[in-house]
């Protein structure tokens, strides 16, 4: 057989699979409740079920525009001007993908030259570094620290440097829960522009948040014009395999972004682009106020589970994941950990080392994602129970 080292580009040797998709592989194999992989378990709005239903009755089975149907731009820019206070130019500011992944390939595709200096600011969400490799990028990575995950200036200050292209700020956070607070997000908005550096925001949690509130960098006095917004629907609405992300740029990025994406992927899903619409104009704030009470009750339970079976953790305070430290109940390493939790606990995890960019930073811990039904964090939370107190007797 062919050395596939040799007929592989270089890049592809840079990064590995997604360890968050091997251990939904791991799960099903072991039977095991999936908590790896961020994905809810229940069921999307039936409004918006319908509404995808209608839009393909209605035979909008075609190529939407490329840059997303003109239905779903509106009502996204009806949502950044009501909520946000921005007001977004549709014809030349916004672009829907396939996914906030694609979006994010898009935008460093988009805007980095080789050998730009990225800034991820680490635990991150796994598909930044490949993201920046597939860009030809070189990632630079800056780590927070628990419990606290606080971004200090000097430490990002310390970072920058003349070839730093772009920050990217994910808030609420992936992995670790951290949502930005105010003071934060003015301190990474005056690096940017002190340096003259692009932000790029990854903004998909932002209606699912506990403590403090989602600001929007973009909105800082001197930010629209470096900043890229990133979100999308996927978890709002708890349709990730719909896979309709969406980017907000100022105008020149987007021509490229734009150009980038076209290429890429031709366009997102035409009737679920029609139901998102519809989603956003009619569920509106009593749905997103919802979505936190019930995530902040999924997050309780899971929560006190973890607690009781000796995991260590810092209290999510938005998005769905909690970084958890296992080392009370085990001195293996994070993958071992995670496959064993897996097959003789009956409950999945992801390694905490993919998060990092030095895999011994993540060796004591694994993230679980709480975006399931009470009635499976309670059986997620009873295995947990039972294999810590098997491993204490
Ligand atoms: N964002 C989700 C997670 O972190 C899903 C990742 C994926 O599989 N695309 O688990």
């Amino acid at each position: 057989m062919a050395n596939s080292q040799a007929r592989t580009a270089r890049r592809t040797h840079l990064f590995t699979e997604s360890v968050i998709r091997e251990m939904t592989r791991v799960a099903g194999e072991h039977d095991a409740i999936n908590l790896a992989q961020g994905f809810p378990d229940f069921s999307a709005p039936e409004l918006l079920k319908e509404a995808a239903c209608a839009a393909i009755r209605a035979d909008i089975n075609q190529y939407a525009i490329t840059w997303g149907t003109v239905n779903l731009r509106q009502a996204l820019a009806e949502k950044y001007a009501e909520r946000y206070g921005m007001e977004v130019n549709t014809e030349q500011e916004m672009t829907v993908t396939c996914g906030a992944t694609e979006a994010m390939a898009a935008v460093m595709l988009s805007i980095i030259e080789p050998g730009d200096e990225v800034i991820i600011l680490e635990p991150f969400y796994e598909n930044y570094g490949p993201d920046a490799v597939l860009s030809d990028a070189t990632p630079v990575f800056l780590t927070l620290e628990a419990p606290a995950y606080r971004l200090e200036k000097d430490h990002l200050e310390a970072v920058i440097t003349n070839r730093t292209r772009a920050i990217v700020v994910n808030t609420p956070n992936n992995p670790t829960g951290r949502v930005f607070d105010r003071e934060e997000l003015q301190m990474i908005a005056d690096l940017c522009l002190q340096y003259d550096i692009l932000a790029i925001t990854d903004e998909i949690y932002e209606h699912i948040y506990y403590e403090g509130e989602h600001h929007v960098l973009a909105t800082f006095d001197g930010m629209r014009d470096r900043t890229i917004i990133i979100s999308g629907l996927s978890k709002t609405f708890s349709v990730t395999g719909w896979r309709i992300g969406t980017i907000i740029a100022p105008p020149d990025l987007t021509d490229a972004i734009r150009k980038v994406h076209d290429f890429l992927t031709v366009g997102a899903p035409a009737p679920l682009q029609e139901a998102c619409a519809v989603g956003i104009r009619e569920l509106g704030q009593s749905y997103y106020d919802g979505l936190k009470i019930d995530y902040r009750e999924r997050r309780d339970v899971f929560l006190s589970a973890l607690r009781d079976s000796g995991f260590k953790f810092s209290t999510p305070e938005g998005a769905y994941y909690v970084l958890a430290d296992f080392s009370a109940l085990s001195s293996e390493d994070d993958t071992t950990f995670s496959k064993m939790l897996a097959k003789d606990g009956g409950v999945a995890p992801v390694p905490g080392s993919s998060f990092f960019s030095v895999p011994e930073r993540g060796r004591s811990v694994v993230r679980f994602a709480f975006c399931k039904t009470i009635k499976t964090l309670e059986a997620a939370g009873e295995r947990l129970r039972e294999f810590a107190s098997a491993r204490h007797s």
